[in-house]
């Protein structure tokens, strides 16, 4: 019938050819028969083609031991209840979902219905998003196993040699909005009308029971499960105030409050710009000799220097030596770095940033004029002690001690300093109970031949290389992954989540080093 009606709407009279040529025949088109069933003959094997990465990541998947995957399961042979999906396949899901840029458990169950790499997987089987959010987020210690074997197989294949590791650090936003940072008093007024809720629901429902049991049940758990959300995040407020930079003696005063939907986010400033948000600072140390990453940390803290140190004993403890050099950027060169990976025979390539320019900066912030800079007071080296400009005396006090330097202390008494007419140039910053103080720095020996040493052509060629290696992880774990935004909440989640995007990362190096040439020669 439709055909009969699509035939006569473009008849001879109708067309448009046929106002010339009345004569011609009216054309002839394919039916479109949707009423109809019929059986399709599928060759699930010959769904996708030979190399294939799906076949590529279920190989490499089905040579480790996923013992440890196991333990959670419940489903016993002769028990009743339905059989567990194999971690096999959950796993070979999640690393070919993460290498096509999708994160999400709803969006791979999708795909298993029409994806022919995803069918091929399940092997046409359906597979239910709560068993892969549940699978995703929790197995971090199995999966901190598993990153360790997988390791292991690439070192056997010839992909690590620990010759070379670069290291760095990027923050990725955590699943938070902006609007979901409240600050401490906020958060208690949050907190007090959500128990207040909360009571007045119980009190409600003991009165006069709703006929409809089921939805009031899901208002209180709504209603619970937000206490319980603005207490953690009243705890996490309270640990960051109480945290202590390792050589601050306060507590850092950056963040004045706290996410309520990831309170273990930190604000910190992401890329180069200026721009701050909720986030975590994820580190990554990659072999540059074919670029696979050999450790990774998340952590809550911004500063990078301070994670150097752990992230090498982390590559020491996979793969059973640690790198014989390391080459990192200038948010990494502290002296404690320097003088630690001396001991540990690690050579350690960064940049040195002079604090010369800075230390300059500060004083003139201050008001000290260029003739009262340390460099202007005139050392006795027979006394130990500095002579100023007007001729005043300054004496040596207790030695500050810091990892990889000494600083020595150097004060005028406070009765010449106040007399003096120089004082507004000389210490114009600092209160009237005190002189003038100096700091000279003596560096150990090891920061000086490192700051020698980062300063040869060939330290800045290696820096150029950290570039390449370093960077071009971050970007594919961001660009390709997908991963410039965490899909799950709260410091351990994340883990998992880093885990498996570095294990994605790490199969498809591995894929195109060793899988793919296997066809090409083949
Ligand atoms: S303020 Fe004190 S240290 Fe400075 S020039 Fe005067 S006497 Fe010397």
């Amino acid at each position: 019938m439709d055909n009969e009606l699509k035939q006569a709407s473009i008849g001879p009279d109708k067309h448009p050819a046929a106002s010339a040529q009345t004569t011609a025949p009216a054309v002839r088109l394919r039916p479109i028969q949707r009423d109809q069933l019929c059986w399709h003959m599928l060759d699930v094997e010959r769904l996708i083609d030979e190399d294939h990465p799906a076949r590529a990541i279920w190989e490499f998947v089905g040579r480790l031991d996923l013992t440890s995957f196991l333990e959670a399961i419940e489903s016993f042979e002769s028990c009743a209840g339905r059989p567990a999906f194999d971690p096999q396949l959950l796993i070979s899901l999640w690393v070919y979902a993460y290498s096509r840029g999708v994160g999400s458990a709803r969006e791979i169950s999708r795909r298993c219905e029409y994806e022919p790499a995803f069918q091929w997987l399940t092997g046409l089987d359906s597979v239910n998003y709560h068993t892969l959010s549940d699978f995703r987020i929790t197995h971090l210690r199995a999966l901190d196993e598993l990153f360790t074997q997988v390791l292991g197989v690439l070192d056997a294949e010839g992909l690590i040699s620990l010759e070379r590791v670069t290291h760095d650090g990027t923050k990725i936003a955590a699943n938070a909005a902006q609007r979901s940072f409240y600050a401490e008093d906020r958060i208690r007024d949050a907190l007090g009308r959500a128990r207040e809720q909360v009571e007045a629901l119980r009190a409600e429902a003991l009165v006069e029971p709703t006929p409809n049991l089921r939805s009031q049940k899901a208002v209180e758990r709504a209603r619970r499960e937000r206490v319980g959300r603005l207490e953690l995040a009243l705890t996490e407020f309270e640990r960051i105030k109480g945290a202590k930079r390792p050589g601050y003696k306060k507590a850092s005063k950056q963040q004045t409050g706290t996410s309520i939907t990831d309170p273990q986010a930190r604000i910190m400033k992401q890329g180069a710009g200026q721009h701050y948000g909720l986030s975590y600072n994820v580190q990554l140390s990659t072999d540059a000799h074919a670029s696979i990453v050999v450790g990774a940390a998340v952590s809550q803290t911004a500063p990078d220097y301070e994670h150097l140190v752990p992230a090498v004993e982390q590559v020491a403890q996979r793969l059973g030596a640690r790198p014989k050099q390391v080459i990192v950027d200038a948010g990494y060169s502290s002296r404690q770095n320097i003088i630690e990976l001396h001991a540990q025979s690690v050579d350690m390539i960064g940049n040195w940033v002079e604090s010369d320019g800075r230390v300059k900066q500060r004083f003139a912030r201050v008001g000290v004029t260029a003739p009262f800079l340390p460099a202007m007071f005139e050392y006795h080296g027979a006394s130990d002690t500095y002579r100023c400009p007007e001729g005043k005396q300054l004496r040596r006090y207790p030695d500050v001690h810091r990892p990889g330097r000494v600083m020595r202390r150097y004060r005028a008494r406070v009765s010449d300093c106040r007399q003096c007419p120089c004082r507004p140039q000389c210490c114009a910053g600092s209160t009237r109970r005190y002189g003038r103080a100096l700091v000279v720095t003596h560096e150990d020996p090891i920061v000086t031949a490192y700051r020698a040493q980062m300063t040869t052509p060939e330290a800045y060629r290696l820096r150029r290389l950290r570039g390449q290696v370093a960077e071009f992880t971050n970007a594919w774990l961001k660009e390709k992954l997908g991963l410039r935004r965490f899909h799950v909440r709260g410091l351990a989640k994340v883990r998992s989540e880093t885990l498996w995007a570095v294990l994605t990362y790490n199969l498809q190096q591995w894929i195109r080093l060793r899988w793919r040439p296997r066809w090409i020669c083949t």
